[in-house]
């Protein structure tokens, strides 16, 4: 047992002494089968890069079941990386202890942010070695979802012209995540996408693989391959190493998106078309909103950050910031940090440290104050750390050497990343040049 997140675990419920237990360590490791628990994988589909891919499926991924947490919410316990299934086609169903790790840390970090997403229970090492590109040390991570239902679920049934399926698939979406009917999940489903989208890029979050069998019908951020936060603000930024095209770039997010959510509506087109005669207007309607939505969240967080109101000015001075930042390759997070410590005591001198050219950023200045920004809305707006990407890479590392404890202290500093003990403030900084780590790669 690497790490087990307790306090997620309070939360569904799960008994602290079973936890430290021998048996705890073969369940989390998919060696036994707890008792209740009849572990099932998982069929859909998916659009990997935009090409459709009639049968994916869990392929290393097994969903042990269901727990009703403190909260009366239903949450799914999977493990990945416990072995093949029917769906493992030539993969190992396995994972190496590098992906598991960062999905442990990132995936908490994310949800410590504030963001929608799935959990991170449990990393065991296994002990076995995961032949990649390399020979890497095995691994298993719990994870817990609100589901496992994903947009490649739908277009699954609706390949195969399995109505039936398809209408099953919707009662038991809509009896989970609520709504009435496929126009209510297709309209909901939309606003969540837009929404976490929006907090995402306000974060400068890059998801790396926003193919539809990755996009989840409960607005969860959900499989964290080789995404990244960003550094040095580009919109074009992209980690991922097998994403040449730039296709799921920061700033094309909501583009993709708006993408997934086509491929959505044209899945549940036979029930869109038996609730309404003119469902493919209606739904052509429906995807056409995702622009407005997004940009509204989008709007709305960004203002937060700059401690103004989201008003009819707001608009153009972000995008005004954004250039900038740019323009003056600035540190994504600490542009706005700094930004805030301005607003709190006068001194610009350290966000002036972050431009190139001092000139265009005191134009820049000018205008926000003359917007009277808030210290106190940026505050909740603008967290101290993020999950840097050399941090991560660092206790992957350290990880494959046997030595968990750069893992274990940056789980526990992004527990809380608004206000940070003073041990963990030198996470704060951005890599060095040689620290810069520019490609991720996923579980694969
Ligand atoms: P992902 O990159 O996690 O979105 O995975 C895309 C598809 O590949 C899913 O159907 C996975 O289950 C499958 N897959 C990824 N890695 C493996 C593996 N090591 N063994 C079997 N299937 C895998
Ligand atoms: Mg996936």
């Amino acid at each position: 047992m690497v790490r087990i997140n307790h306090e997620l675990a309070q939360e569904l419920r799960i008994d602290a002494d079973w936890l430290n237990s021998a048996e705890a360590v073969q369940v989390f490791s998919g060696n036994e089968v707890a008792a209740g628990s009849d572990p099932i994988a998982q069929a859909y589909a998916g659009h990997q890069f935009g090409h459709f891919v009639p049968q994916l499926g869990d392929g290393r991924a097994i969903l042990l079941g269901e727990v009703i947490d403190l909260h009366g919410q239903r949450r799914d316990i999977a493990l990945k990386g416990s072995g093949r299934t029917a769906f493992s086609r030539g993969g190992d169903g396995k994972c190496a202890l590098g992906p598991a790790i960062r999905e442990y840390l990132v995936s908490e970090a994310v949800h410590a942010l504030g963001v929608p997403t799935t959990r991170a229970l449990a990393v065991v090492t296994t002990g076995e070695i995961v032949r990649r590109d390399e020979p890497l040390a095995g691994a298993v991570f719990t994870r817990i979802a609100a589901s496992h239902l994903r947009v490649g679920t739908f277009a699954y049934f609706a390949a195969r012209e399995d109505h039936h399926s398809l209408r099953s698939l919707l009662h038991y979406a809509v009896s989970r995540h609520g709504g009435t009917d496929a126009f209510g999940l297709l309209r909901q489903t939309i606003q969540r996408q837009a929404s976490l989208i929006a907090h995402w890029m306000s974060l400068g979050f890059i998801h790396g693989v926003m193919n539809t069998d990755n996009c989840s019908i409960s607005g969860e951020t959900i499989d964290f391959g080789p995404c990244a936060f960003m550094d040095t603000f580009h919109p074009s930024c992209v980690f991922s190493a097998i994403d040449r095209g730039g296709r799921y770039a920061w700033a094309r997010q909501p583009e993709m998106a708006q993408w997934n959510m086509a491929r959505l509506a044209e899945s549940l087109m036979p029930l869109l078309a038996e609730e309404n005669e003119n469902a493919h207007a209606e739904a052509e309607a429906a995807i056409s909103e995702f622009g407005g939505l997004f940009q509204q969240c989008f709007t709305e967080r960004l203002a937060a950050k700059l401690g103004i109101l989201n008003d009819a000015s707001a608009p153009s001075l972000i995008t005004e910031s954004l250039r900038l930042m740019a323009q003056q390759h600035c540190d994504f997070s600490l542009f706005f940090l700094t930004l805030t410590d301005l607003a709190d005591h006068g001194d610009p001198a350290s966000w002036l440290k972050l431009f190139h050219d001092p000139s265009s950023a005191n134009e820049w200045l000018a205008k926000w104050r003359e917007l009277h920004p808030q210290a106190a809305l940026m505050r909740k707006a603008n967290p101290v750390l993020i999950p840097r990407n050399h941090q991560v890479e660092r206790a992957i590392q350290d990880g494959y050497r046997g030595n968990f404890s750069t893992f274990h202290r940056l789980a526990d500093a992004w527990r809380n990343p608004w206000t940070p003990a003073a041990e963990y403030l030198d996470l704060c900084a951005p890599p060095t040049p040689d620290e810069v780590v520019r490609q991720t790669f996923c579980g694969t």
